[in-house]
């Protein structure tokens, strides 16, 4: 594992940290602690150090899984984040709750990184007005939080001035070879760290999207590399090249993300591409652009949805038609899926949003979201999907009952 220093405190950060955001689940949805708990472990025992939570993810269990996984002594070996859910937070003394009840959640007595969660520029004037930079100040001053950060999904100009605003020690941005210019960018990047903060990044393969499955037109780009690699080590290693990037979180799902990701963090090196490798990684990112319909990440903050719309999901189904083609096969995969018959659940297909626009501001990409679900149920709907639930039903009802 190699390290990098946070400028702000000395501390020395494993480049690669586990992101608590996506563990495995089993078949109720529910978090598979056993496996969980062995990546999170076996990444330790290999040199991970930063361990990043949030109190929504998993419905509220990720905090309180990792008060499990992190016993027997694995506190003590990581500086552990969470986030303030500045969108639940009314007045001061929420954020006094919030936190009081994530140090019980994750039963610890500090937070070492506690970052104010998913600002944009509307929501950073509102906490601010609530008062953040005051209860930050006692939190650390109290010791429960040891350093204070901010995680963003604004639009660029809203980056620097939230910067300016306050002694942050740490900041959390989104940031792959394909979202140089959205969100904080890489002048945002550059920004923070001519500021002297760390920068911890988030969705470096674009919520899996440039790890599994990898369209061929980018696989043969892959291809022509001198030094033959993976995609997600393609894209772990664009993102590790920049020197301004601390630390760089993965939502690891599975013991194979793990050891595939260890294995990589090996050589992230700063500066370590060269030059026609980076021009490698600038095509794959054009062609990402040609194929690639929606800009959807797979973050989950739009659900859930009133009419229980699987937003990410009908979005992954027209993004994968588009890259990968195979109409047939995608059609019958969101009848079975969006139809319930996959998970015995309600049906949630794209023609229910009835636009009542919940979901718009909560989206970090600026999806609009209800006119997009109208382009999904064009393409997936329609004539004919009857008969693919019908068939659906009969094709999948043993497995899935
Ligand atoms: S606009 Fe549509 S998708 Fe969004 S929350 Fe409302 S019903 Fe759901
Ligand atoms: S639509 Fe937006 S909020 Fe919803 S999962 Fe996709 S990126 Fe996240």
């Amino acid at each position: 594992m190699l390290y990098r220093k946070n400028p702000k405190n000395g501390d020395e950060l494993s480049i690669l940290g586990f992101g608590a955001m996506r563990l495995p689940v089993k078949e109720d949805g529910s978090i598979d602690d056993k496996t969980a708990t062995d990546m999170v472990r076996t990444c330790i025992d290999n040199g991970v150090n930063y361990v990043d939570t949030a109190w929504p993810y998993h419905m509220g269990e990720s905090e309180t899984f990792l008060a499990d996984a992190l016993a027997d002594g694995y506190r003590g070996k990581v500086k552990l984040a969470t986030k303030l859910p500045q969108w639940m937070v009314k007045r001061l003394e929420d954020m006094d709750k919030f936190l009081n009840a994530q140090l019980e959640k994750l039963n610890t007595d500090h937070i070492d990184y506690y970052l104010v969660h998913s600002l944009v520029g509307s929501s950073w004037k509102t906490i601010k007005e609530i008062g953040v930079l005051e209860f930050l100040d006692k939190a650390k001053a109290d010791g429960r939080i040891i350093n204070a950060g901010f995680s963003y999904h604004g639009d660029p100009e809203d980056f620097a001035p939230i910067i300016d605003a306050y002694d942050w020690d740490f900041c959390q941005i989104q940031y792959n070879f394909l979202d140089t210019n959205v969100q904080a960018g890489t002048a945002g990047l550059e920004y923070a760290a001519s500021k002297g903060l760390a920068v911890v990044i988030m969705e470096p393969l674009r919520g899996g999207n440039l790890a599994d499955p990898v369209p061929k037109e980018i696989l043969d780009i892959w291809n022509e590399a001198d030094v033959k690699r993976s995609p997600v080590e393609w894209a772990l290693r664009w993102v590790w090249n920049h020197p301004e990037v601390t630390v760089v979180l993965s939502g690891m799902s599975a013991p194979e993300h793990v050891q595939e990701n260890l294995k990589v963090a090996d050589d992230g090196l700063p500066n370590s591409l060269t030059e026609k490798e980076l021009q490698l990684v600038e095509r794959a990112a054009e062609k990402y652009g040609e194929l690639m319909k929606i800009n959807c990440t797979a973050c989950r903050y739009c659900m859930p949805c009133p009419e229980e719309v699987d937003i990410p999901a009908c979005f992954e189904v027209y993004n994968n038609l588009h890259m990968f083609g195979g109409e047939d096969r995608l059609k019958m995969m969101y009848a079975a899926k969006m139809g319930g018959i996959l998970r015995g659940a309600e049906t949630n297909f794209a023609s229910q949003c009835v636009q009542c626009g919940q979901c718009l501001d909560a989206c970090p990409q600026h999806i609009p979201i209800p006119d997009t679900l109208e382009k999904v149920a064009e393409e997936f709907e329609g004539p004919g999907l009857g008969e693919r639930i019908a068939f659906a039903k009969q094709l999948f009802a043993d497995d899935s009952c």
